[in-house]
């Protein structure tokens, strides 16, 4: 048993996930996280993809009950793009571009039309602001295919807690590194102390003081795909809004904008080119966009692009310390999942003495991970047409598009196709051609093979739409669930 006890640098979401899932599935394992109050934590990431609440409720077993009345989240079911050539369309979490339903002769995907954002019964239920269906006894029919928008200091309160229950201890100090052969050799406090371990994970932040700054780690960049690089941010108190059960993503002159949804805060964020437009500017559009905003808008400034290894020696990144890009789907906090959930797995089978194999194929395994993001990403931006801006202009023409080429040309040659889906894909891509397809169709992406549904079809199609619509109507609003889940004895399954 090599690795007995770990540091983790950083209490962000990052580190505080990663000893969660360590403490949880190596009990035995000594978990400390060491954290600068003074430095603080990033306070922005608000939006999760469903893997959160499979990682936390279904691979790791906590109880949500907790989480609920802590983190106090709301139900995310996907995007809405406001984006491309249609008025909107729906981004969800569940399969419906790919899905084949018996009375039509192809894949949804092939059937709506530029006029209509529904594909399936997750973007009715989004575009009638329902959350979940309704039981007979008046209560949420909860699916597996949500996740959650939460604010980042309360996600932050809920995990430091499930790491205190599980004996994760805490030690607050500005830390440097001590380089050794291996990697790192301790971790040195401003008083003096050396705090060592087997094993250091690097959680801290775009700072990366373990990885980029003492190892040197190379920086893998993004920047031929992702123009973007800073985002201004703010919000205000939510009046009569309606609670909607998706975030928003809206194209702005130099990037898009977000829109999520909390209970009571409703938080807006600018993600913007600083090659297109200064800081001013994108402050000037951001409140006129959002007259509403309340807070002090602040600019948080990042690089989209990943470290060549996720491990090196004895120092495992996590979280931004490895790498970001921007939250177009929210994507930080699943890779955060991915990466702890496979560390853990990695020290369990290797008994703690993970072998160089091992390590190698965790660091192919997460640079996937990132890279698939990144592909998947640069759909959204080259085949959005909504504005001629400059930006929009470069976007469209100088978009990498890395792994999606060859999906996207044989979109344009077949159509929103399922029959090379397993092809196209490796199986671990967490988008699936779902996702791709739900971006491609929903942008109108031209191509080659049109279906044109018989007079039979089409009404198949069109009594399909009325139904789901039907049905979204008789589903439960965010804000009726919220009372729902509140009612003494509610059920915590
Ligand atoms: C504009 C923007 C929007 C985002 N939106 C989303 C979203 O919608 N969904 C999503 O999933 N993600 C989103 N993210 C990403 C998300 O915020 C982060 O990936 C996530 O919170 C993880 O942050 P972290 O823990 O890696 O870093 P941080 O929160 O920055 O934490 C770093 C930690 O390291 C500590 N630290 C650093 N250096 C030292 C040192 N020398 N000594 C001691 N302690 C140290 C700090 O004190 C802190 O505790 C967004 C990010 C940005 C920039």
């Amino acid at each position: 048993m090599r690795i007995r006890n770990v540091l983790v640098l950083g209490a962000g979401s990052a580190g505080l996930m990663a000893a969660v899932t360590l403490k949880r599935k190596l009990p035995d394992l000594q978990v400390t996280v060491v954290r600068s109050p003074d430095l603080g934590v990033i306070g922005v990431g608000e939006g999760t993809t469903p893997s959160f609440p499979r990682h936390f409720f279904e691979s790791l077993r906590l109880k949500p009950q907790q989480f609920y009345q802590i983190a106090e989240p709301t139900w995310k079911l996907g995007v809405r793009f406001l984006w491309g050539p249609r008025p909107e369309f729906f981004y969800t979490f569940a399969l419906e571009h790919a899905q084949r339903h018996p009375d039509l002769s192809r894949n949804a995907g092939f059937y709506p039309d530029p006029t209509t954002p529904l594909c399936g019964p997750v973007s009715a239920y989004m575009a009638h602001n329902r959350a979940f269906p309704r039981r007979p006894d008046g209560s949420p029919q909860f699916h597996n295919q949500h996740a959650f928008h939460i604010e980042n200091r309360k996600l932050v309160a809920w995990l430091e807690g499930v790491c205190r229950t599980l004996g994760v201890a805490f030690q607050d100090a500005l830390v440097t590194a001590e380089r050794s052969d291996e990697g790192i050799a301790a971790l040195i406090t401003e008083t003096g102390e050396r705090l060592t371990a087997d094993l250091y994970l690097d959680a801290s932040g775009f700072r990366s003081e373990l990885l980029e700054r003492a190892l040197q780690e190379r920086h893998h960049s993004y920047d031929d795909t992702l123009f973007c690089d800073r985002a201004v941010i703010g919000g205000w108190p939510r009046t009569d809004e309606p609670i909607r059960p998706y975030t928003t993503a809206e194209t702005m002159d130099a990037g898009w904008c977000w829109q999520i949804e909390h209970e009571s805060f409703i938080n807006r964020g600018y993600v913007y080119s600083s090659r297109f437009i200064s800081d001013d500017a994108a402050l000037a559009e951001f409140l006129g966009k959002n007259p509403r905003v309340a807070t002090t808008p602040r600019v948080v400034r990042f690089r989209s692009g990943r470290t060549a290894r996720n491990w090196v020696g004895n120092v495992v990144g996590i979280g931004n310390a490895v790498g970001f890009v921007e939250p177009l789907e929210a994507t930080a906090l699943q890779i955060i999942c991915v990466q702890v959930s496979t560390l853990a797995d990695a020290l369990l089978d290797s008994l703690c003495d993970p072998t160089p194999t091992l390590i190698e194929l965790y660091n192919r395994f997460n640079a996937q991970a990132w890279d698939d993001i990144r592909d998947f990403l640069a759909v959204h931006y080259r085949f959005n047409t909504r504005l001629d801006t400059p930006f929009w202009i470069a976007a469209r023409h100088e978009t990498q598009l890395h792994g999606a080429e060859f999906l996207v040309q044989f979109y344009k040659e077949n159509g929103p196709s399922i029959v090379a889906g397993a092809q196209l894909l490796h199986p671990s891509n967490s988008f699936g051609m779902d996702g791709y397809l739900a971006l491609l169709v929903g942008q109108l992406v031209p191509h080659q093979k049109p279906h044109h549904p018989s007079p039979a079809e089409a009404s198949a199609w069109n009594k399909r739409l009325r139904t789901w619509s039907a049905d979204a109507e008789r589903g439960l609003t965010v804000r009726q669930c919220l009372d729902s889940i509140r009612l003494p004895g509610t059920p915590w399954s």
